[in-house]
């Protein structure tokens, strides 16, 4: 491609939407234009890069022995009614659904579970079809709360989503540990750095199901991750466990009620009552709305030094649907108890035992708390905590004594940085920044018997389908590459998904040499298959080697003084290293240079 015939338009300036280095990167360099909130063109260079991401996932779910296809994008609200989701993806606001002008419901899929669960439950029906992995590539909508970060967070972004069905668990876990293979393959071939991490699977009742995300390391990721040192731990902070600190023995002898004005937190607790947050019981509130409208109240009693984690809450109270004749937890909120229409609580002053009255009055609200005690909160012991009365506290107590032991121990702590990994109390956890690019799960029945989906076993038995389900942020991907891998000129494309190899630049168009020179090479390095650009603008030369860093592509070659002695001047991007080579090598080199490159990777 020659530059002069291309719709390139670079900018000096980064665009003023945007915060981190790969969003204004690949603005300034003419790769992505925002359309709308969460909404990008991606222009011609763009285009290229992200065709390579696919043809890499491509390869690599086709080795594994996936078969690509292609769904609706627009699908029925009866099939998410079947699974259940309808309520959930709508309450939540993330799916766009509509209605048509037959009045049908419809929505744009967000992901594709139901969809392929229906096409299986059609056309699988025994047990010689399987084991079966069917994949697509293309554009998915998810109405996002906050799109941002260009096109690591849109409403309309390019996956690749994978569905595999099998006759039991265990080969859902064969499955499942071939598609783990081909994603390490995928993000190793397109040059990145990446991390596979414990990711959270939801509370999906009956066989255990497994979940791994795949992290790119980068600053501006979304995600922490806490991990060892030793390489033997690695999760999603929204789903890791540790043990946590020691607790400092108990100040308090005795058990006692203390006026403690002005105390409605741990630190203001610790000073006036001179001791440590973990001699403290703090008592969260949440309310929670199940899928049939029920609302709760929650009471989460945790130790002073700790946090609920509420992904992990979530979770808890998932598991507790069918006590209140629910299957689903749709909303899951801290307290705002001022809107129950009850008396005011004590804030800040409530214990593990607030009486169940104190919901007398209220609205739409099950007239019980639900209480649970994290595994912490159980294990302190002479603890402080409210004393149901604003500005009191008790101190002294003890579970079974002033306040009865409790009936559903959990774990919905965080764990955090610095805590003790449970493999190895000798290792801590520690913390990094990262990017989710892709997402492995185990769904088990999940989808396959509210949908049922079934195949008949080699017994005549009627199954259902064990399922799994396997993204790859394709459009995500492609940003975080930048994001992994850029300097103060612009963008470093790892060379396998480079939009193009090579550009060659001639610096002087007036200059007839140069510019025969540089076609003959430009034609000659398209010949042999390398991708290649030609930079025949009319611009200056400084523009030029700038727009060239700017975009990022791997090797550059200039038609200079040189030219005279029969060579050019070749450049590395990422090193910026600098070798003269004859007219005559330039093909061969650059070949061997690119094939090194892609295969290091
Ligand atoms: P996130 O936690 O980042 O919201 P998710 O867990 O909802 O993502 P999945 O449903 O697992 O995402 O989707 C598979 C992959 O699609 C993710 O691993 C991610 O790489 C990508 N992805 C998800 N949402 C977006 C988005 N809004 N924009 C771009 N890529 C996305
Ligand atoms: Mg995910």
């Amino acid at each position: 491609m020659r530059l002069s015939q291309m719709l390139f338009v670079t900018l000096r300036e980064n665009p003023a939407d945007a915060e981190i280095p790969s969003h204004k990167l690949l603005v300034r360099a003419g790769y992505i234009r925002r359309v709308g909130s969460g909404l990008y063109a991606y222009l011609p260079l763009m285009w290229r890069v992200l065709n390579k991401v696919s043809q890499v996932v491509r390869s690599e779910m086709n080795a594994a022995g996936a078969q690509e296809c292609l769904l609706p994008q627009l699908q029925p609200s009866e099939l998410w009614k079947e699974s259940g989701r309808w309520d959930t993806y709508t309450a939540e606001g993330i799916m766009f659904a509509l209605e048509d002008r037959q009045g049908r419901e419809v929505c744009l899929g967000p992901t594709h579970e139901e969809v392929i669960t229906a096409i299986a439950r059609d056309m699988v029906r025994s047990y010689r079809q399987l084991p079966l992995n069917l994949y697509q590539l293309q554009s998915k909508f998810r109405d996002e709360i906050r799109p941002r970060f260009g096109l690591m967070r849109g409403r309309e972004f390019i996956m690749k989503d994978a569905y595999s069905f099998d006759a039991d668990e265990a080969g859902l876990r064969k499955s499942y540990q071939a598609m783990y293979t081909a994603y390490c393959n995928i993000f190793q071939r397109c040059g990145l750095k990446y991390r596979a991490v414990e990711a959270d699977a939801g509370a999906i009742g009956g066989a255990k199901s497994a979940s791994q995300e795949f992290m790119i390391l980068a600053e501006a990721g979304e995600d922490e991750v806490l991990y060892t040192d030793d390489g033997q731990y690695a999760a999603n902070v929204e789903k890791a466990v540790s043990l946590p600190p020691k607790a400092a023995p108990s100040p308090f002898k005795e058990f006692k009620k203390l006026a403690c004005p002005d105390t409605p937190t741990v630190d203001r607790m610790c000073t006036f009552l001179g001791c440590e947050a973990t001699n403290i019981v703090k008592n969260v509130l949440y309310q929670a709305v199940y899928d049939n409208g029920t609302m709760v109240a929650v009471l989460v009693s945790i130790r002073g030094d700790q946090d609920v984690n509420e992904v992990k809450l979530h979770n808890e109270l998932t598991n507790l649907a069918a006590d209140y004749q629910a299957s689903k937890v749709l909303k899951l909120d801290v307290a705002d108890s001022e809107k129950w229409g009850v008396a005011p609580l004590p804030l800040g002053y409530i214990a593990p035992d607030l009486p169940d009255a104190a919901l007398a009055g209220a609205k739409g609200l099950v007239p019980k708390f639900l209480r649970l005690a994290d595994k912490t909160a159980t294990e302190t012991q002479g603890f402080s905590t409210g004393a149901n009365e604003t500005g009191y506290h008790v101190v002294g107590a003890n579970w079974g004594a002033q306040y009865p032991t409790p009936g559903r121990i959990v774990d919905v702590r965080k764990a955090r940085p610095g805590d003790r990994a449970i493999h190895d109390p000798s290792q801590t956890l520690k913390s990094a920044r990262g990017i989710e690019v892709g997402h492995i799960f185990q769904l088990g029945v999940e989808f396959s018997v509210p949908m049922g989906a079934t195949f008949t076993d080699e017994t005549g038995d009627v199954k259902p389908l064990f399922m799994g389900c396997y993204g790859v942020g394709v459009s995500r991907v492609a940003q975080a590459a930048v994001e992994q891998s850029y300097d103060a000129n612009g963008i470093i494309w790892p060379v396998a998904i480079a939009p193009y190899q090579v550009i060659v630049v001639i610096p002087n168009l007036k200059d007839t040499e140069q510019v025969e020179a540089a076609t003959q090479l430009y034609q000659d390095l398209n010949a042999a298959g390398v991708e290649t650009l030609l930079d025949d603008r009319e611009e200056r030369a400084g523009v030029k080697f700038k727009d060239a860093d700017l975009i990022g592509i791997p090797f550059r070659v200039v038609t200079g003084r040189s030219l005279k002695q029969g060579k050019v001047e070749v450049v590395k991007r990422a090193t910026a290293e600098s070798t003269e080579l004859p007219l005559t090598e330039v093909v061969a080199t650059l070949q061997s240079w690119i094939g090194d490159a892609i295969a290091q990777a």
